[in-house]
């Protein structure tokens, strides 16, 4: 299908002049995370698109990159797969697409999208063969990314196989939205341990300090958080607590409030933070993307300050020197670029656009519709 290619953002960023600009995670190129769950129905896809959305809001340029064959990213959106003009299986074969390339234009500014295209039980046998037999065309697509998006989420699919394990090879760390519900809790345990054994097959040099050294850092667990939570029943608070003692600091402090706005999604065909950016939940991704990006700067920061007092324990008093010399040309940023939700909810009141339609009543989607244009 013809298709307009859609110009992903950040071009310039690999000239020369740009080479040292550095995203909102203060870092020299873009962060991949991957959702993941083995369940299905806990939020990933809803968090990946909405999360995307507020990160995208407050001033990162965003690719949601779906790999579950069910295409939720897509649907999610407003697009139905048979109407992706190009879509993630265009990566594999001789005549590969760069994934930067296949990136679609989501109803936001600076939130892109790339999906599979799977219709039919061939396009799914195809699509996690590839997957299967070559996670590293994945790997490498994701990494060239980095260079043209600050933040790259990866949606799951709700198992263990093929994209998933993909995914995991491909991404710097992963999320694990855990709905609010015991069985749920339950299974996070097992799923860090698959992880963990995973990598441990992935990377045995990681693992075991053999050589060679691996080419790719293993994955690190960005964090948990709770989706669909209600605090007001006694199972919600219950979770919700037992998740705290469990996992300690991997808990994000926000949890995902069950709301209606955040399950109409699919029918608006826009993330809930566009269309209703003041519902709770809304709000929720908000915070959750603040709290994502305060943690990683705390945690680079502290990282920093480790690498710091053993430079100076080894007394590399030279390499530092060195090190500094050669850090003066480089532009340090302040702290990240954020945008909060309150100022844009100030600026948007007095222009007084507001965004919080209900056009979707008389019936946003429809197969027909739901073409990328
Ligand atoms: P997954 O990707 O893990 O399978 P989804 O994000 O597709 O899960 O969500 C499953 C269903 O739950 C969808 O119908 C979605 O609209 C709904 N949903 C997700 N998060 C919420 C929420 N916080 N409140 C209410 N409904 C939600
Ligand atoms: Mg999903």
């Amino acid at each position: 299908m013809a298709a307009s290619k859609p110009t992903p953002p950040n071009l310039t960023k690999d000239s020369d002049a740009d080479l040292r600009r550095r995203t909102p995670w203060n870092t020299i190129s873009g962060r991949a995370i991957c959702l993941v769950s083995r369940k299905g129905g806990v939020g990933k896809t809803t968090s990946a698109v909405n999360l995307g959305a507020a990160l995208a809001l407050s001033g990162h340029a965003v690719l949601v990159v779906g790999t579950d064959p069910q295409c939720g990213v897509c649907r999610t959106l407003g697009t139905s797969p048979e109407h992706l003009p190009h879509s993630l299986d265009d990566i594999f074969g001789e005549a590969g697409t760069p994934l930067t390339e296949l990136a679609l234009p989501s109803p936001l500014e600076n939130l892109y999208y790339v999906s599979p295209r799977i219709i039919s039980l061939a396009d799914e046998e195809k699509y996690d063969a590839n997957l299967t037999a070559h996670p590293e065309v994945l790997v490498r697509e994701i990494d060239r990314a980095r260079n043209f998006y600050d933040t790259i989420l990866i949606d799951c699919p709700p198992n263990l196989g093929p994209a998933t394990r993909a995914s995991l090879l491909a991404a710097d760390s992963y999320l694990v939205p855990v709905q609010a519900e015991e069985l749920c809790r339950e299974s996070i345990r097992p799923l860090l341990d698959f992880i963990d054994s995973f990598q441990a097959r992935a990377y045995p040099a990681a693992t075991t300090n053999a050589t060679p050294a691996p080419t790719h850092e293993p994955i690190s667990l960005e964090g948990i958080f709770l989706t669909m939570a209600n605090s007001r029943t006694r199972m919600g608070r219950h979770v919700a607590a037992r998740v705290a003692e469990d996992f300690g600091d991997w808990l994000f402090g926000v949890n995902i409030p069950r709301t209606t706005r955040l399950s109409e999604m699919a029918l608006r065909g826009k993330p809930a933070v566009i269309y209703d950016r003041r519902s709770p939940g809304s709000r929720a991704y908000f915070d959750l993307a603040d709290e994502l990006v305060k943690r990683f700067a705390n945690e680079s920061a502290s990282q920093d300050s480790l690498i710091d007092a053993m430079i100076t324990s080894l007394g590399q008093s030279l390499t530092r020197e060195q090190d500094s010399v050669e850090q003066e040309s480089v532009v340090e940023p302040d702290t990240p670029e954020i945008v909060s939700l309150e100022d844009l909810l100030a600026e948007e009141e007095s222009r007084n656009d507001t965004p919080h339609d209900d056009s979707w009543d008389e019936g946003y989607w429809s197969g027909d519709r739901g073409r990328v244009n």
